[in-house]
């Protein structure tokens, strides 16, 4: 009996400690996956001086469709050569990449030559028009390591909204003071 007992005690521990440690190996291997979401070689071959950083909303609703596709559908429908973007932040914190990093964007007129644009899938409320900081705690997140692997690449470069350059809401919220 008592050697059964204790036999059963051993497999629980065995249990337990395989589940510790594959509860272990898949946090690193997320953390080492979230740390290198950009391609270090693009970055270093982008070919133009980069200035800045400046932060976009997608205008959409946060129940509403948002891919790299449907952004260069729309993005070429306004006449530009694809999407503008250099990269588009869904829903659920992944990044995608849009227009590559060595062509100039097209999201802020004026400020495209030496910038990055990076655009998040949300900024308006469910009426479709109200600008509102819909951002999930995800995309929060990945803005902000985003911009820290390119302030890595390209140095500490600042980081702007869309409305401190034009008469717009875009991004709905204040990216200047919450990134800088
Ligand atoms: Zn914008």
């Amino acid at each position: 009996m008592a050697s059964t007992s204790n036999r059963k005690w051993m497999i629980i521990g065995a249990i337990g400690i395989a589940a510790l440690t594959t509860g272990i190996i898949i946090t690193r291997k997320y953390k080492t996956q979230i740390m290198n979401i950009l391609d270090r070689t693009k970055l270093a071959l982008v070919g133009r001086t980069i200035n800045k950083i400046i932060i976009h909303c997608t205008a959409t609703r946060a129940s509403q469709d948002c891919t790299v596709q449907l952004i260069d559908q729309w993005h070429r429908q306004r006449g530009f050569d694809g999407i503008g973007y250099h990269y588009v932040i869904y829903r659920d914190g992944s990044v995608h990449e849009g227009r590559p990093l060595s062509k100039v964007g097209a999201h802020c007129v004026g400020q495209n030559s030496d910038s990055i644009g990076i655009s998040y899938c949300g900024g308006v409320a469910e009426d479709g028009t109200t600008p509102q900081d819909n951002r999930t705690d995800a995309q929060k997140a990945t803005i902000k390591r985003l911009i820290a692997e390119l302030r890595q690449a390209y140095g500490n470069i600042p980081v702007y909204g869309h409305r401190d350059f034009a008469n717009k809401a875009c991004p709905s919220y204040d990216a200047k003071a919450t990134h800088n």
